[in-house]
């Protein structure tokens, strides 16, 4: 099977085929670096990252630009609210430059305690002006603007097929609170490419422009970026689902309303992280970040493995219990990894080849990781397979899982792991209730951890295989 994703314009899962045979340029919009990211907005990278090592397993070399948002996203994503870089500076006491400096190296942090890849391009808003100003110079070529008291607006009436991925309705006015509502523009729906008449008279960060001393549109910044760095067409856009109405429909209208063509082939979107049946917003202020977690005591990975266990494209709601499950399940993982890391590591074989196709197949197909998961634990559960071709096996799984497996010490000789030790105790317990099938079944299950018990007078033994 090849490569086949969900594309938010055709509203379905279609066959994936590159501009350029072996070949994927894959552009993903960034953090806004005036916050930290909440564990939302790491779910977003997290989906991106598994599509990128998909892409990888599947042998496409992928070029995979991000940006990073540190200047002009304002707290509504339709030119509405206040400036995000501002507010973050003014809670946290630093200018604008430190505090954007401070939030992305936080957010790398993060995104590498998750085991994201770094994409191969970073690219800050702030050291691409010069293309946002070329980029709206084009667009003023092609008549799509308009200024009016200062700014620069995209004309959306003069842009036929404005809203078209998302299904807008353009005569439906964007819900906007009426203290934000501006004058200036034409359409409800029109935005702006560049302020100079800033509403926020603090504003630190300005550029010369041919419109006057200002700052660039947030939209602008992606258009402007991935059309620098990936080319005037490239496969894949990514974001979350929020990006689709307002973000990405103005990105598609000022990408094509400057080259005159299609753009990027393949939009895809991932569901939100929600929080007691809310969505998880930064500039509400209320959210929960990777830190909080680990401050809990959990391993950034266990968040990583928690995100596998639903479809990048289903609502996902954050509980701690459903957190305690996926730390579990990795624990477990991890112990039999280490445990079976006493043997050698053998080429994965016929034993491990169903397991090793359905892992493929599911994240060829949508990357869907709910059903890449249960093919690897029923390799793991597998007692037909011996470990060390299970080992060899995750290993190859692990290049799109992404927990570290190949880097897992080992356990000593001596130690018995804390699954084996729980196995024999419920063993244990079965036994003295009596439930002689549990207790076979129990001693099977510790045979393909690789463990023998022996009911001696003094209690049971335990042996390695
Ligand atoms: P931001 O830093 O707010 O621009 O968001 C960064 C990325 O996170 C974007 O792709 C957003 O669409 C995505 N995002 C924001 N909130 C959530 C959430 N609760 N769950 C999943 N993705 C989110
Ligand atoms: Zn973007």
């Amino acid at each position: 099977m090849s490569m086949k994703l969900y594309n938010t314009p055709d509203r379905k899962v279609v066959d994936f085929t590159p501009l350029n045979p072996g070949k994927v340029t894959m552009y993903c919009c960034g953090p806004t670096v005036y916050n930290y990211a909440h564990i939302g907005n790491l779910r977003a990278y997290l989906f991106e990252d598994v599509l990128r090592r998909t892409l990888e397993m599947e042998g496409f070399e992928v070029k995979h630009v991000m940006n990073v948002t540190d200047v002009g996203h304002l707290t509504g994503d339709g030119d509405d609210g206040e400036d995000k870089m501002i507010k973050g500076a003014r809670e946290k006491g630093m200018s604008v430059w430190d505090i954007a400096k401070f939030f992305t190296e936080s957010f790398f942090l993060d995104t590498s305690r998750l085991n994201v890849l770094r994409p191969t391009v970073v690219a800050p808003a702030t050291q691409h002006i010069s293309q946002m100003i070329t980029l709206i110079q084009r667009l003023e070529a092609n008549a799509l603007t308009y200024q009016a008291g200062g700014n620069v607006y995209f004309n959306t009436a003069k842009f036929p097929d404005y809203g078209k991925m998302a299904l807008l309705d353009r005569q439906e006015a964007p819900a906007l609170s009426r203290v934000d509502a501006d004058a200036g523009k034409k359409n409800p729906r029109d935005f702006v490419l560049w302020f100079t008449k800033s509403k926020f008279g603090d504003q630190a960060m300005t550029w010369e422009s041919p419109w006057g001393l200002g700052y660039p549109g947030w939209h602008i910044e992606c258009s402007a970026m991935g059309i620098h760095h990936l080319g005037e067409r490239f496969d894949i856009h990514c974001g979350g689902i929020d990006h689709v109405p307002v973000h990405h429909t103005n990105e598609i209208a000022q990408s094509e309303g400057a080259l005159g063509h299609k753009w990027v082939n393949y939009w895809l979107h991932n569901e939100f992280l929600l929080l007691s049946k809310e969505k998880m917003s930064k500039s509400s202020g209320e959210f929960l970040t990777l830190q909080v977690l680990v401050d809990r005591g959990y391993d950034p990975l266990d968040y990583r493995f928690f995100c596998f266990g639903a479809h990048y494209r289903s609502p996902l709601t954050f509980t701690w219990e459903a957190l305690d499950a996926a730390r579990n399940a990795r624990k477990n993982l991890f112990d039999r990894v280490r445990e079976w890391k006493a043997g050698p590591v053998l080429p994965p074989g016929s034993g491990s080849a169903p397991y090793l196709a359905a892992w493929k197949d599911a994240l060829e197909n949508d990357l869907s990781t709910p059903q890449a998961l249960a093919a690897l634990w029923g390799l793991v559960k597998d007692p037909l397979v011996v470990p060390g071709e299970k080992l060899g096996a995750l290993e190859e799984m692990d290049r799109v899982l992404g927990l570290g497996l190949s880097a897992l010490a080992p356990l000593p000789e001596e130690t018995v792991p804390g699954a084996v030790a729980a196995l024999v105790e419920a063993r244990s317990q079965a036994r003295k209730s009596k439930d002689w099938k549990r207790s076979d079944e129990i001693r099977d299950e510790l045979k393909t951890l690789g463990w023998t018990v022996e009911d001696t007078g003094s209690g049971p033994v335990l042996k390695k295989l």
